[in-house]
């Protein structure tokens, strides 16, 4: 009996073992898949950001080559401009007419910890600008949103969840972003943003969804988007320096008659706070330049534009 007894618990344990040993062995290989699948959702993520960075690079870049630059700035004349003109179009030379010249720096991705300081700099210097916010509803972001209202700036809208893959994954997606964010800042501010800045701008090659759609779309809600035709450089993901934001800022602010200005208004980004006194006083030392916050008179700086302009060049050349 005794050794039966003893059979049977020795039976019990190996049946434990075996047990364990399967739970086990489907577990872990369970728990690796999800961590790495985890890993490999995160990797892709940063891959899209970066993208995005590269591409924001590469604009800036672009203007370096005025050539390529000119055919993505397109002012806004009654004019009929032949497509030939505008890829051969050189900048307009440097003149002592500086008069009527017009500067808008454009903030994106605020609010944040820095905006109450380049709020600051911007009363001190007496400049109005354009802040093109994302969706934070913390109560010190909202006083923010409230306080660029208030103080004469233009509020714009920069997406609600600055999620490039959530926004640019289909127009249903980008439609309800925008929605969500324009109602949000309208509760916040009592203001009807009407202006708008793409995440990596209009010409981005990271939307799933066509841009010329999304530009519709916009038209459709009445709603002006703005690109840039003069990038600080601050949009990088590492170090830069406030001498180079300075530099890249002012090197050719005489060559447009609106100047619009690519900056940002993020928690990292403090040379660019620290390069905005510098670079307001260097776009004055210049010559006769009015900052002015985007407004409906402002001319259309648009890297892309709309279906139609686009399907004209198409068929004329
Ligand atoms: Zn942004």
């Amino acid at each position: 009996m005794a050794d039966t007894a003893a059979r049977r618990k020795r039976i019990n344990r190996l049946k434990k073992i075996i047990l364990g040993s399967i739970v086990l062995a489907i577990i872990i290989p369970v728990m690796i898949s999800v961590f790495l699948g985890y890993k490999v959702n995160l990797l892709s993520r940063n891959i899209e950001e970066l993208e995005i960075r590269l591409s924001e690079a590469q604009s800036a870049e672009s203007q370096k080559d005025v050539g390529v630059f000119a055919t993505a700035y397109v002012e806004e004349s009654p004019r009929e401009v032949a497509p030939e003109e505008v890829v051969k179009a050189e900048p307009a030379p440097v003149t002592d007419q500086t008069e009527g010249k017009r500067v808008y720096l454009t903030f994106d991705d605020g609010p944040s910890s820095n905006t109450a300081e380049i709020l600051d700099i911007l009363k001190a210097y007496d400049v109005k600008a354009t802040f093109f916010v994302i969706g934070k509803t913390d109560e010190a972001s909202k006083a923010l949103y409230q306080r660029i209202v208030e103080e004469g700036h233009t509020l714009g809208m920069h997406s609600y969840s600055h999620k490039y893959e959530e926004i640019y994954a289909s127009e249903e997606a980008f439609a309800a972003d925008l929605q969500n964010l324009q109602e949000y800042l309208y509760e916040v501010t009592g203001v009807w943003p009407r202006y708008y800045r793409f995440p990596g701008g209009s010409s981005n090659k990271v939307s799933k969804a066509d841009m010329h759609r999304l530009i519709a779309f916009l038209d459709e809600k009445d709603i002006t988007y703005f690109d840039w035709n003069i990038a600080s450089g601050d949009a990088v993901s590492g170090y830069i320096s406030k001498d180079a934001i300075v530099k890249n800022c002012t090197r050719s602010i005489g060559t447009y008659n609106d100047s619009m200005i690519l900056l940002h208004d993020a928690a990292e980004k403090d040379t660019t706070v620290e390069a905005l006194p510098e670079i307001i006083a260097a776009i004055r030392m210049k010559g006769d330049f009015t900052f002015l916050p985007i407004s409906d008179e402002t001319p259309k700086v648009q890297h892309v534009k709309g279906n139609n302009e686009i399907s004209n060049i198409k068929n004329e050349s």
